[in-house]
Formats: structure tokens, sequence, C-alpha cells
């Protein structure tokens, strides 16, 4: 049986979430996966999760599909995102639903993460512009030299469960206006939405082949890592996942970039303004349940005196916090994406205690009216935590806010510089000096100077330091344009017919 006939059924009505290939959506069961509403621990559809065989063929269509993409003049495949990015708009409720069901983000919240999908986009449209390449002329005796940035041919992306909207977003629009073909491998927990993505885009105009979706685990993950046709992946998720696919994907030869997890620290000074340090932290440390890679979940107080305070005010803004079910629009947050999650988040909570900090606000048992069943963690605050506990060293990913105690800002910095991960950081001041020596010294890939999530806009890039990321180009802005294209230096001489060309043994120079 060929795959077409294996898999090329009608669209699922049973609730399986299949693959896209080859511009349809297709249907594969040998091995599936449950798909939870994390709001009431339903389970509510199932995903296929693709064998090699199904990977190959993707690989195989994109492949195929590389020659004719590459060679479409780059302005009609910006149109094609101009009109993606319509589509994007004006379907933005349905994406927001699907994020909604399968996540559990509010709404508000997703919005939000459509938005800052769609300003990747809106970037991806100045390709014409971003891919003009470099030109010099008479770099010596009638010769020019120039640049072209050329696509790499079949790239794919593997992306977490936490945006399922915004990071494949981050990936493939500006990987196929640079003229590449895209394998996209979500997150198996809530898949639908890139489904919905590749349906828009083929609205859009995009030739049947060009984008394909498998969804799947890691032995879809293994094939793509594995391909030779593969010529670049782009990975999002955890540390040592993140640390894997690049050191697999290097070693088959590969491009890759790959990011990781994060322990993201507040400094809060003595001079910061108080309230809006505690409004600040509120979003930064509990929006999205904490389930953010720029998520602030330490915040380093330096001196008694401001972490009293901070404390105090935090403690009563949190009593005010009301979570629950993603299409409640008051709510400030939603659940955590997993009953397994939710336990590791206890966990940590548990063994801060055991370790000895002092659990001010317990998050453990949340269980909102009419949402029992729900993977509900309610918001924590943890005071007294040091750097020996091992709820300060690993990543939590929940709503869970920790609060360490230095005496000076060197102590704090100190801190933040000795721990693994490097991706966001913030400083809470009213001291210009202070926030400019720890913007030039911190170890950090992404600052903020009371910017509690300063992630950077799409015209920029994004990307931590130290066990943050595996590789050197930042996913998406300038650093995507370099990532998904590989650049070509032509030198070109056109000598005049009666100019005699010299043997030249040496290494050719002006003198
Ligand atoms: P994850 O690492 O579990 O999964 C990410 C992707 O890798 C998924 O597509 C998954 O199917 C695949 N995968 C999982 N295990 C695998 C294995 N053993 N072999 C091959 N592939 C495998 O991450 P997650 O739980 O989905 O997402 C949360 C994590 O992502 C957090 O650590 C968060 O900090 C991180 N994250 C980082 C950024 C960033 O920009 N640095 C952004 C968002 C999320």
């Amino acid at each position: 049986m060929n795959f077409n006939e294996k898999f090329n059924q009608a669209p699922n009505a049973t609730g399986l979430v299949g693959h896209f290939i080859a511009g349809q959506l297709t249907y594969q069961t040998e091995r599936t996966q449950n798909i939870y509403n994390p709001a009431t621990g339903e389970i509510t559809k199932q995903v296929a999760l693709a064998d090699t065989q199904t990977v190959e063929h993707a690989i195989a269509v994109a492949q195929a599909a590389f020659p004719a993409w590459r060679d479409t003049p780059v302005i009609k495949r910006a149109r094609v995102m101009f009109k993606f990015k319509e589509l994007l708009e004006q379907h933005s409720a349905d994406i927001c639903q699907l994020i909604g069901q399968e996540h559990g983000k509010i709404l508000h919240d997703a919005a939000g993460e459509l938005q800052r999908g769609i300003e990747n986009v809106e970037y991806a449209c100045g390709a014409p512009e971003l891919l003009k390449g470099e030109y010099s002329k008479n770099v010596g005796p009638d010769i020019d030299s120039w640049s072209d940035f050329q696509p790499l041919g079949v790239v794919a992306g593997i992306t977490p469960f936490n945006f399922p909207a915004m990071v494949p977003l981050w990936m493939f629009p500006m990987a196929l206006v640079c003229g590449n073909t895209f394998i996209l491998k979500p997150s198996e927990k809530d898949p639908s939405t890139s489904l919905f993505l590749a349906e828009l885009l083929k609205k859009a105009g995009l030739p049947d082949g060009v984008f394909n979706v498998v969804n799947g685990d890691k032995e879809a993950v293994d094939t793509l890592l594995h391909d030779r046709l593969i010529q670049a992946v782009s990975f999002v998720g955890s540390t040592p996942i993140a640390e894997y696919i690049y050191a697999t994907a290097t070693a088959h030869g590969k491009r890759c970039q790959a990011l990781g997890g994060a322990k993201n620290h507040a400094i809060i000074l003595p001079d910061a303004d108080v309230d809006n340090v505690v409004s600040s932290l509120l979003g930064a440390a509990f929006g999205s349940s904490g389930e953010r890679c720029m998520a602030l979940s330490v915040a380093v107080a330096v001196g008694d005196e401001i972490a009293d305070l901070v404390i105090e005010k935090l403690q009563a803004e949190i009593k005010k916090l009301k979570y629950g079910h993603y299409a409640d629009t008051s709510n400030d947050f939603g659940p955590v994406i997993s009953a397994a999650h939710k336990a590791k988040v206890e966990g940590y909570i548990q063994s801060a205690e055991e370790q000895g900090a002092k659990i001010v606000v317990d998050g453990r048992g949340a269980a909102p009216s009419g949402y029992e069943q729900g993977f509900f963690v309610g918001p924590t605050l943890i005071d007294q935590v040091t750097p020996d506990m091992q709820s300060y060293q690993e990543e939590i990913f929940g709503p869970v806010l920790q609060i360490v105690r230095v005496s000076t800002m060197q102590d704090a910095m100190q801190l933040i510089n000795e721990h693994e991960y490097g991706n966001g950081t913030c400083i809470y001041t009213r001291d210009g000096e202070a926030a400019r020596y720890f913007s030039h010294h911190i170890q950090v890939g992404m600052v903020g100077i009371n910017v509690p999530l300063p992630v950077p806009v799409a015209y920029h890039s994004f990307g931590g330091w130290k066990r943050s990321l595996f590789g050197d180009l930042y996913a998406y802005g300038p650093d995507g344009v370099r990532f998904y294209t590989r650049r070509k230096t032509i030198t070109q001489r056109w000598p005049a017919a009666n100019v005699r060309e010299a043997k030249q043994f040496s290494m050719p120079t002006l003198n």
C-alpha cells in the first residue's frame, strides 16, 4: 500500500489530529496520544504520532517542491506572506480558541501570543529588502563582487507546547520567504494550531508541498535529525532536549539553532517603584501559568526592607488573582499543561519547603469550582529561597515566584551570572547608572530595564546565553534571515577585448 492509499482519507470526524503533507490533511493511526483540555482534565482528541515512513514521505514532498519555490521571485513569495497575515487576522478568534482548548491559556493571552507571531510574518513580508545582498563595484581591475543569500533547501522546525502559534511563526514565515521548504513538528500536546496555520498558508496561495506539518514524538524528531535532505533544524523546547537536538543535528551535518529552558531573575533595587514592581511581577511570574521561557520566576531583593515590602504587597495582590477556564476572559491565567506537569510543579514547591524556604502563598491542591479535575496550580510565593535549593536551580515552568534576599546588587548579579541558564532578566530601579552597569555586565541574552518580559520585537532577534541556547544564531529577526540562507559570493571580471591577462602565481592583490 503506498502512502496515498494509506493516509489520504477524508478529513477525520472522530477527533484524530493528523498531518499536513503535500497540501492535504492526512491521517495515520498506528500510534496515537491523547490530547486534553487542561482546564477540565478531559481527553478531547487524539494526535497521530508519525512514524519514520510518514516523516520521510513529508521530506520527499518538501524536497520535490523546493526547486520551483526557490526560483519563485522573492516578491511573489512575500505576497503569500502578506495574504497569510491578512488570513491570520481574519481567523484570530478561531486560532485563539484552538490554543485555549489544547493549551489552556486565557483567550486574551492567546491573542497576545498570536499578535507577536503575526509581527514575525510582517517582518518576513520585507524579504525583497532583506535578501537584496551586498554589492561592491571595482574591487579590482574590471572586477565586481557581490554576495547572494540563497535558500538552504528543506528545513525543519521542532516546537514546544507553550506557544503553539507564536514559536512556529518565529520560524517558518522567514524560512519560506527565503525560498526554503519546511517541515514543522509541533508539540504533540497541542498540535491543532499548526494544522490550522498550514491550511491558512494554502489559502494564501502557498504551493502544495512547500509547508508540511508532521505530528509526532521522538520517532518523528529523530527521523528529521538523521535524514540527509534536511539542511537545517530550528528547535525550541527544554534544555536537555535542545542539547540532544543540537548534538545530533550537527553530527549529521545540519545547521542548528536549539533554544532551551530558563530561570529568569529580576533584581529589585531599594530605589525601585514598589507598586509598579509588584504589578509587573504578577504578570511576568503568573501570566500563562508561568509557562513562558521568559517568565520571571526569581525576584532577587536587595535588602530586607524592600523584600518585606514587596512580599507584603504581592501577598495582598495574589489573593485577588483569578485562574480558570480559557474562555472566561476575566481569568488572569489558566491551568498548566498536564496532570504530570501539575505534579512536577507541586513537587518543586514541596522540595523548597523541605529545604527550608518559607511558603508565603501556597498554590498546591488548587481546584477552581467546576474545574476540579483540571490541571491547576494556584499562584505560589516562596520566600527565603537560597541557591542550593532544587527549586532555585531548576526550571519550574509553573505559577511560582521565588524570592531570594541579598545585601548588594553585586551579590544579585553574581547569582544570575553563576546560574546555568541565561535567557532573560530584568532590573527594577530608578538609577540609570546601576541599570547601565547591569545591562553591560550581566551574562544573559535578553535584558529588561523596568521591563519584566524583554522579548525582542520581530525585527530584532531572540536568544539566550549559556544553556538557554545551543548554536550561534538567534531565532527570527536579522539572525533568522542569516539562519535560513547561505551566502554565496561571486567575483566577476569582464575585461575589455584588447586586455591581455598576465600570468600570476602569487596570491592576487592590488599591489
Ligand atoms: P520539550 O523539550 O519537552 O519538547 C519540545 C519539542 O521536543 C516537542 O516538539 C517534543 O515533541 C520534542 N521532544 C520532546 N522530547 C523529545 C525527545 N526525547 N527526543 C526528541 N524530541 C523530543 O519542551 P516543552 O515541554 O514542550 O516546552 C517547554 C520548554 O520549552 C521549557 O523548558 C521552556 O523554557 C522551553 N521554551 C524555550 C523557549 C526559548 O525561546 N528559549 C521558548 C519557549 C519554550
